[in-house]
């Protein structure tokens, strides 16, 4: 697309300009015809027009309308291009699922700004989607593949790892965008499993718990989960009242969730 865009901050807009980064992306998604793929954030269509090279229709969301006049004449060139003026954040992607047994893609260059709020937004939906590649600030792909243990690991660890495979597949330097962020930025595969390893009674519970845990992180689970489970029910399904919450499994903090509710008090 011709230049004259001013890069709007608001919609953390930092375009990509470096081709060989651009092709590494793209073969990581490896996209083929008939995929349903649909990319967050087009922007200036740097992804996109690559993965039309290699797609019969995609699907683009974009919230800058000045863009999105942009991005019309490229129909011209690809009649699948289909453009959704809107913001991700509220849109239902369960409309652009045409068939039951054709899941979505999803990529995008995320605004940093939403990412966490977008992520979560796409995990409610994860049921319809085959897989996600995005690019993100390079420590909260970080955050996001955590294993136990270490301080990355944490609410936004377990709530994407519940849900998803997660791949860290390569950082990506400031000086593959055009205006260059002040961050490393990193490249990430969220694949939802077909059946959840772990799956909880009750997400919103199980979700509410996590929380919990971890806005008091450097507490020990009998302390901060007091109002939730009494230490005997932690010790009786084998887990030591006295741990941190960043020393446990997505197992086990779902067997915390799992308590039957008649032997908890409940959140306060
Ligand atoms: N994909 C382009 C690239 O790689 O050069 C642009 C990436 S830029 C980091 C993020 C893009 O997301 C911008 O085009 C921005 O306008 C768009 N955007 C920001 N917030 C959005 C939202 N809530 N919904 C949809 N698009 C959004």
């Amino acid at each position: 697309m011709s230049g004259g865009h001013k890069a709007r901050k608001r919609f953390g807009q930092n375009f990509l300009s470096d081709a060989s980064i651009i092709a590494r992306i793209v073969d990581a998604i490896n996209p083929q015809s008939d995929d349903n793929m649909v990319e967050i954030g087009p922007g200036q269509a740097a992804l996109t027009r690559k993965l039309l090279e290699q797609l019969d229709a995609l699907d683009v969301i974009e919230i800058d309308r000045d863009l999105v006049a942009r991005l019309e004449p490229l129909r011209e060139q690809y009649p699948g291009l289909h453009i959704h003026s809107a913001d991700a954040l509220k849109f239902d992607f369960r409309q652009l699922q045409k068939a039951a047994d054709k899941k979505l893609r999803v990529v995008g260059n995320l605004p940093y700004n939403i990412s966490t709020p977008l992520l979560f937004h796409l995990l409610e939906q994860a049921d319809i989607i085959k897989d996600m590649y995005f690019m993100l600030q390079k420590e909260v792909v970080e955050r996001m593949a955590a294993l136990p243990g270490g301080g990355d690991y944490g609410r936004l660890s377990i709530m994407v790892q519940y849900r998803c495979q997660v791949d860290n597949l390569f950082v990506v330097p400031p000086t593959a965008f055009s205006p260059q962020p002040k961050i490393d930025s990193a490249i990430v595969r969220l694949t939802p499993h077909a059946e959840l390893p772990h799956p909880a009674r009750d997400e919103k519970y199980f979700a509410q718990l996590v929380n919990h845990a971890f806005t008091q992180r450097r507490k020990t689970l009998r302390k901060s989960l007091k109002s939730f489970i009494p230490a005997a029910q932690m010790e009786a399904i084998g887990i030591d009242p006295m741990r941190r919450p960043e020393t446990l499994s997505i197992a086990e903090f779902v067997g915390l969730a799992n308590i039957p509710v008649e032997n908890c008090p409940g959140p306060a």
